[in-house]
C-alpha cells in the first residue's frame, strides 16, 4: 500500500512541475508557478526519504541524507537572498553546473555499484549491465559537459574568465566528443573496462570547458539554454537508472524546455545550432568590429529631454542590461505613469537577449508591475518604431548596434536588432561610452538622430519624472 502512496507522491509531484512550467510562461504568474513546482518537489523529496521504494526497500543512511539536505539548504537560502539582481544569471549558470555534476556523480557511485556486481558474479546477465551502463554512461558524458561548461560560463558572465580560443579549437572539440563517445559505446559493450570510465570522465569534462571557452561576443544566451537542457537531460538519465519515474519527468521537462529555449535563443541571434554544438561561433573580434565607428556625439539636456518626451505622442522605452545594474524598473514605470498622464503613449520594446539572462527584461518589468500588453516583442517593436516621436534607450547597447547589420567582422553580426534609428528622435541613457557585453563600439551613438543622456539610469529617469511633472 504504501509504495502506491510513493507513487502518488511523484504524480503529484509531476503534475506540479508542468503547471509551474506553463505558469512560468506569463510574468504574472511566474512567481506562483515556481512555488507550485517546488512544493511538489518537496512532496516527492519527503516521499522519497520516507515511504518505502516499489521493490519495499527503505533508505537508510539518514545522517547523509538529513546532512545533505541541510548544507545545501542552507547555502542556497543564503545565495538566493545575498545574490544582487544584476549577479542572478551568474548564479543561476553556477546552480545549472551544479545539477550537471549531481548526475555526473550519480554515474560514478553507480558505475563503481555495477562493477562491483560485476566482479562478484561474471556470469551475471550480460544485456542488463550493459543497459545499465549505457544509461550511466550517458549521464557521465552529459552531466560532466554541462557540469565544466557552466562553470566557465559562470566565470565569463561574472568577467573572470576571458574568452579564449586557437587554431584547429573546433576540430579538437570534435575529436575530444568523439573519443568521449567512442570510448563510452567500447565500454558499453565491455564493461569490465573500469579504467576506460574515468578517462571518458576527463574527455568530457575537458570538451564541456574548451566548447564554451572561445563563444564570446554575445553569443552567451544560447550556450546558456544548451547547458540548461543538458542538465536536464543527464537528471533524466538518472531517473532511468534508480526506476524513478519523478525524476525521469523532471529531468525530461528540464531536458525538453532547454532545447525550446535553445531554439529561441539561436533564432534571437540569428544562429545556427550546428555552430553552437561545434563551439567557437561567432568569433569574438572587438577590435575588428570596432574600427570604423567614428566621429562626435551630442548629448542633450535634462530639460531637454524632458521636453521632448512630453509633447510626443509615442515614446518607446528600450531596456537593456544597465536598467538592471541601475535597478531602476520602478522609476522607469513612474515616468510611464507621468507621461500617461500627459496623454504620451508609453510601449517597451523587448530584445530576446538584453540583460543577462533569457527573459530578463520581463523579469525587470514584470517586478514593477509595468503592464504586461506594453511589451513589445523585436518584430512588433521593430514595425512601430517609425511611428514614434522619441526612443529612450536605458542601458541598452549591444541590442541596439546597427554593426549587428552592417559590419561583417562584428562579433554580433547577423544577430536581429532593435531597429531604433526608425523613430524621429533617439536618446540613449548610459554612464559613458564605454562598449557593452560584446566589447565593441556604437555608431547609433554617433547618428544625427541619436542623443546622449548621462548618468546612472535611476538617477537619470528620477531627475526625469520631477522635469516632465513641472511641464
Ligand atoms: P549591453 O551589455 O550591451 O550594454 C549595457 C549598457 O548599459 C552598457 O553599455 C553600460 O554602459 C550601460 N549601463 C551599465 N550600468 C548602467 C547604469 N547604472 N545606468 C545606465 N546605463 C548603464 O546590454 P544589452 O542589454 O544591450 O545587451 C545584452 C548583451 O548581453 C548582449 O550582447 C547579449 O548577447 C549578452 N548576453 C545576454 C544574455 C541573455 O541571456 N540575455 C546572457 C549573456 C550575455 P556604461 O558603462 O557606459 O553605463
Amino acid at each position: 500500500m504504501s509504495e502506491h502512496i510513493l507513487t502518488i507522491c511523484y504524480l503529484v509531484a509531476s503534475v506540479t512541475f508542468i503547471l509551474g512550467l506553463k505558469m512560468l510562461s506569463h510574468p504574472a504568474t511566474a512567481r506562483k508557478g515556481n512555488l507550485v513546482a517546488a512544493a511538489g518537489m518537496s512532496v516527492a523529496i519527503i516521499g522519497t526519504i520516507f515511504l518505502p521504494q516499489p521493490d519495499g526497500t527503505i533508505l537508510h543512511n539518514y545522517g547523509w541524507i538529513f546532512g545533505g539536505l541541510l548544507i545545501g539548504a542552507v547555502v542556497g537560502t543564503l545565495a538566493a537572498q545575498k545574490v544582487k539582481m544584476t549577479a542572478m544569471p551568474e548564479m543561476v549558470s553556477l546552480f545549472n553546473g551544479m545539477g550537471g555534476a549531481c548526475a555526473a556523480l550519480i554515474s560514478l557511485v553507480e558505475f563503481d555499484h555495477v562493477s562491483k556486481e560485476l566482479a562478484a558474479d561474471p556470469s551475471l546477465d550480460i544485456s542488463h549491465i550493459q543497459t545499465k551502463v549505457l544509461i550511466i554512461v550517458l549521464g557521465l558524458i552529459i552531466g560532466s559537459v554541462s557540469f565544466a561548461g557552466s562553470i566557465i560560463a559562470w566565470g565569463k558572465l561574472n568577467g573572470k574568465i576571458k574568452d579564449f580560443s586557437f587554431p584547429g579549437q573546433n576540430i579538437l572539440n570534435l575529436v575530444l566528443l568523439a573519443l568521449a563517445l567512442g570510448a563510452g559505446a567500447y565500454l558499453v559493450i565491455h564493461p569490465d573496462h573500469s579504467l576506460l570510465f574515468y578517462g571518458i570522465f576527463v574527455l568530457s569534462l575537458l570538451y564541456g570547458v574548451l566548447f564554451v571557452m572561445p563563444i564570446g561576443g554575445a553569443d552567451m544566451p544560447v550556450v546558456i539554454s544548451l547547458l540548461n537542457s543538458f542538465t536536464g537531460v543527464a537528471a533524466a538519465c538518472g531517473g532511468f537508472l534508480y526506476d524513478n519515474k519523478v525524476m525521469l519527468t523532471g529531468g525530461i521537462l528540464v531536458g525538453a524546455a532547454g532545447t525550446l529555449l535553445t531554439i529561441l535563443m539561436c533564432k534571437a541571434m540569428n544562429r545556427s545550432l550546428k555552430n553552437v554544438l561545434i563551439g567557437s561561433f561567432g568569433a569574438s573580434n572587438a577590435a575588428a568590429a570596432s574600427a570604423g565607428v567614428a566621429g562626435h556625439y551630442k548629448e542633450v539636456s535634462l530639460s531637454d529631454a524632458a521636453m521632448l518626451m512630453s509633447y510626443a505622442n509615442k515614446v518607446m522605452v528600450v531596456p537593456g542590461y544597465g536598467l538592471a545594474v541601475a535597478q531602476a524598473q520602478h522609476t522607469c514605470h513612474e515616468l510611464e505613469k507621468i507621461l500617461n498622464e500627459k496623454g504620451v503613449e508609453v510601449k517597451y520594446a523587448i530584445h530576446p537577449v538584453a540583460g543577462r539572462m533569457p527573459g530578463h527584461m520581463n523579469v525587470l518589468l514584470a517586478e514593477a508591475d509595468v503592464s504586461y500588453d506594453k511589451l513589445l516583442e523585436m518584430e512588433e517593436a521593430n514595425d512601430e518604431f517609425k511611428t514614434c516621436d522619441v526612443v529612450l534607450v536605458l542601458g541598452a547597447n549591444d541590442v541596439v548596434n546597427p554593426a549587428a547589420k552592417t559590419d561583417p567582422a562584428s562579433p554580433i553580426y547577423g544577430m536581429p536588432i532593435l531597429d531604433v534609428e526608425l523613430a524621429k528622435n533617439v536618446i540613449v541613457n548610459k554612464r559613458s561610452m564605454k562598449p557593452g557585453y560584446a566589447g565593441i563600439e556604437n555608431a547609433l551613438f554617433f547618428q544625427p538622430k541619436t542623443s546622449m543622456l548621462f548618468g546612472d539610469a535611476k538617477k537619470v529617469l528620477q531627475e526625469l519624472c520631477n522635469e516632465i511633472k513641472s511641464i
